[in-house]
């Protein structure tokens, strides 16, 4: 039907004719070559249904104008007045862009919105992920610069919290090293207020606040290693375990700098206040109430993330634990511990060549009977070295206006730098043990510890207490002496 109207409209265009003439080029099939004259050379064009273009030339003899601009819903004609001029004359050129155009918008356009929003995103993702690590970065130096030392003077739990943050992985009890370095890196030595065997220990500030810095010396790195090791590795946050800071190793002047960062606690060390001070039964049982918390936090391995392996002290003594200022005690010096995990029982004795205190030394470390390959041989010396420690506080307990001097264990039998071989025959051949003046009976809290220590001192290592078993004897006796207070 189309088609048919095509043609008689061309029909009746190609009869129309005006005066002067043209060669036009003919193509349809109402040429009788490929050329034709006439008054106008012409094309048409009908779009078909499938797009495409249905074009026809040739010449128009009269009635041109009005056939020119003939233009209906299917065909379209235009003219042209020269020779040939209708050759490559087109009518729907820019009707035929226009499908090309949406093939490319099929096509092409999608992919490359796509690439440009692939590119767009990562450009974003990136920027967000520098932005993100930058405030992380950020958050972290403050953390060292502001956060931490403030939580010192609010107490360790606070210090224990914020160092959650860090330590959600389980992957230690310490700051991140770059903060550990930050923070080391940024603190003033004001005096030395220790010298123990292998270094010394100075009071120092930062943006501050006050800590200590234990500065090892090199020929005991080995302990610096250890400590720094326990205390990165080791969830060991606990009120009577010294809080741990940083650790740090500079080089200066072609020599190495070891050094230990910790809170500081201005009582010194249990050895230096019980020099200075006397206590009551009642801080004499909070001092070794306070030590056994300790001791029991060492000793015991936690599972979990958030978990610890079991540790041995090894050089448990009176210099080796501070007082704080709320007269409860914490243990530090972790140099010569050893670490014990139940999975795979797994024991690392460290690489370390210092040995514990002789005068501490329980009879098997004396007599080499020790089974090294324990763990249980270690906590049994641990024990035994706390006994001593519990009778030296004693000493200073003032019962009924009595109260001794101090003294360190076995003042009485060795000399004042014994040698291995002088502990070994009061400890293990003489089987000697402190003193217990009769006066300590009268006093319940007194007596209680003496019965710990007697039990602390058993030559049979197994036949000791443990910690967790002390632990919960001073608790009760302490929840005892409470509800007797009350009643008063
Ligand atoms: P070493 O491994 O050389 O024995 P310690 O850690 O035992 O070193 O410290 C030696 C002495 O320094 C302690 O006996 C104590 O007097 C003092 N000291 C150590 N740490 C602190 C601290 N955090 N605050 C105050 N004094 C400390
Ligand atoms: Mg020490």
């Amino acid at each position: 039907m189309l088609q048919i109207s095509f043609w008689i409209l061309l029909l009746s265009i190609v009869t129309s004719a005006t005066d002067t003439i043209y060669n036009c080029t003919c193509h349809g099939h109402h040429c009788s070559g490929d050329t034709c004259t006439g008054n106008a050379c012409f094309v048409t064009e009908q779009m078909l249904e499938n797009n495409e273009v249905f074009r026809v030339r040739g010449c128009f003899d009269n009635h041109i104008t009005e056939q020119c601009n003939s233009k209906t819903s299917f065909l379209e004609a235009r003219c042209c007045y020269s020779n040939f001029c209708n050759a490559d004359m087109t009518i729907y050129t820019i009707i035929e862009e226009p499908a090309l155009t949406r093939l490319l918008l099929v096509t092409v356009l999608p992919v490359v919105l796509f690439l440009i929003l692939a590119i767009l995103f990562t450009f974003l993702f990136w920027k967000l992920r520098r932005k993100s690590r930058k405030k992380s970065l950020a958050r972290l130096i403050d953390f060292g610069n502001v956060d931490i030392v403030n939580a010192s003077t609010v107490g360790d739990s606070t210090l224990g919290d914020l160092l959650d943050d860090y330590c959600t992985t389980g992957s230690g009890s310490g700051l991140p090293f770059l903060v550990q370095r930050t923070v080391a890196r940024q603190v003033t030595l004001v005096e030395c207020v220790g010298k123990g065997r292998y270094g010394e220990v100075w009071g120092g500030t930062w943006q501050g606040e006050n800590v200590a810095v234990k500065i090892f010396s090199s020929r005991d790195e080995q302990s610096w290693f250890r400590e720094t090791e326990i205390y990165n590795t080791v969830l060991l946050r606990h009120e009577n375990i010294l809080g741990f800071i940083a650790s740090d190793m500079t080089s200066r002047n072609s020599s190495t700098q070891l050094w230990l960062i910790t809170h500081y606690h201005e009582n010194g060390s249990l050895y230096d206040y019980l020099q200075r001070n006397t206590v009551n039964p009642e801080d004499c049982l909070q001092l070794a109430a306070s030590i056994i918390c300790g001791l029991v936090h060492l000793h015991v391995e936690i599972f979990g993330t958030q978990g610890k392996p079991a540790i041995a002290h090894r050089d448990l003594k009176s210099r080796n634990i501070l007082v704080k200022s709320n007269k409860q005690c914490c243990i530090a010096d972790l140099g010569l511990a050893v670490m014990h995990s139940q999975n795979g029982d797994y024991l690392d004795i460290g690489n370390n060549p210092r040995v514990g205190t002789k005068r501490y030394m329980a009879p098997e470390v004396l007599d080499e009977t020790i089974r090294t390959d324990s763990f249980e041989s270690y906590k049994q010396t641990d024990v035994w070295a706390y006994g001593l420690v519990v009778w030296e506080i004693c000493r200073r307990t003032i019962i009924n206006g009595m109260v001794e001097d101090y003294k360190p264990p076995f003042f009485d039998v060795v000399p004042h730098d014994p040698s291995f071989e002088d502990m070994k025959k009061v400890v293990c051949i003489d089987q000697q043990r402190p003193n217990i003046p009769n006066t300590w009976c009268l006093d319940k809290v007194l007596s209680a510890l003496t019965k710990i220590m007697r039990e602390c001192w058993y030559q049979n290592p197994s036949a000791r207490l443990t910690a967790l078993r002390m632990k919960k004897t001073l608790n009760n006796l302490k929840n005892l002496l409470g509800q007797r207070k009350q009643e008063w």
